[in-house]
């Protein structure tokens, strides 16, 4: 038997070999490498597909969640909230810009934010008065979109912008809207192993606030001045896309939401097979996931680390997303938590394993990875 890859990007460049590849060849022949016509082109093609009147293609996800903040003037003594159970970048991009940020509990079973405990962050905050609550991030946390609705009424409540940062759950919705129904901006990511992923580093920031958008585009290069480009009007970064990467994007959004059926149908068939055995990431109402991840919790008591290694003998590559939340992490730990603990952060990740999962995953396979790890998990 082939290898079983993690996440197979090969299937799919084989399907879209000669599109991409004449897309390069173009961008090669144009010349024009940086802001190149593929980068509106793209541009204008997600916004229409995240339901956003502005977009702008930036250099990371990374990118695309500092952009706004740094928009919004987010600074020393702001605190932003955010989950601990997620990738660093939600929370480092707050931290580089010298706000706090505060750290909130996820749902045991969706793995996404968790209302109260986001309720109760901001109390304290207020509660405290040394701090100024600015902005919520949410994360659509292995691709299924975090409650998004229940966060904009929160976020109303307090007079807090929100960010739905959807590195990860690019495409998902609930009740059939992305978070951009619902959020301020929606922030992206193209890394390569993304639901929706490039052949490099690249990101996205979406909203339909011109003005926003306006600050955006300045900041991205280098703060400068819309009209007259010599004159930097505030201090910004280096963020474009490559023109390159934005025609690679072009082809593979246009099998995106192809993509995400398919996903949605062999996790649906995991969750089917596996429920009994392990607790799969329960869905919200309505929700559709790019699942990005296909990570289940594994029974109380179980060895985590001699499950991985017995499927990797049987040649079954997982993964641990993510065996540590932020706020145990060295450069995280003194930021402030909700409540000074997270409970549900805390035990899922060290319950944590990602299964393999793409869109290109066939029943043969998925079916020897079910029965492999029913087995082991029997044993
Ligand atoms: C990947 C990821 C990012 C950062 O994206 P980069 O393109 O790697 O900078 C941010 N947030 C989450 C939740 C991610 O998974």
């Amino acid at each position: 038997m082939q290898p079983i890859p993690f996440i197979d990007l090969q299937t799919q460049r084989d399907r879209i070999r000669e599109k991409v590849d004449r897309r390069i060849a173009t961008v090669l022949d144009h010349g024009a490498f940086i802001m190149g016509p593929e980068v509106r082109e793209l541009e204008t093609a997600l916004s229409l597909f995240g339901s956003m009147q502005h977009t702008l293609s930036c250099a990371s996800g990374t990118d695309a969640l500092t952009l706004p903040l740094m928009a919004w003037g987010i600074k020393e003594g702001d605190a932003v909230f955010c989950p601990s159970f997620t990738f660093a970048a939600t929370a480092e991009t707050v931290a580089l810009l010298g706000a706090t940020p505060y750290f909130v509990d996820v749902d045991e079973t969706t793995f996404n934010m968790d209302l109260d405990s986001l309720e109760a962050a901001i109390a304290e905050v207020k509660a405290e008065g040394r701090l100024n609550p600015r902005a919520i991030i949410g994360v659509c946390l292995f691709g299924q979109p975090a409650d998004y609705p229940a966060l904009r009424r929160i976020a109303d409540k307090h007079g807090l912008k929100l960010i739905a940062d959807a590195a990860q759950g690019y495409g998902g919705t609930i009740d059939g809207a992305m978070a951009s129904r619902w959020a301020d901006v929606v922030s992206t990511s193209f890394f390569p192993a993304k639901p929706l992923g490039c052949y490099g580093d690249g990101g996205a920031v979406q909203t339909n606030d011109a003005e926003l958008a306006a600050v955006m585009t300045s900041l991205r290069v280098h703060g400068q001045n819309l009209e007259d480009k010599y004159d930097n009007i505030r201090i910004g970064i280096n963020g474009r896309m490559d023109t390159i990467q934005a025609a690679i994007l072009l082809e593979k959004l246009a099998i995106f939401p192809e993509e995400i059926e398919a996903r949605g149908r062999i996790a649906a068939r995991y969750s089917q097979k596996l429920s009994h055995v392990v607790r799969t990431q329960a869905l919200l109402r309505d929700a559709v996931s790019t699942w990005a991840q296909y990570t289940v919790r594994l029974p109380e008591g179980t060895d985590r680390a001699a499950v991985a290694a017995k499927l990797k003998d049987a040649g079954i590559p997982t993964a641990i997303y993510y065996p540590k939340p932020l706020h145990r992490q060295t450069a995280y730990e003194h930021y402030p938590v909700s409540r000074g603990e997270l409970k549900a952060s805390d035990a899922i990740s060290k319950d944590v394993i990602s299964l393999p999962m793409h869109a290109y995953l066939d029943e043969e396979t998925q079916d020897y990875i079910v029965e492999t790890l029913t087995g082991v998990l029997a044993r």
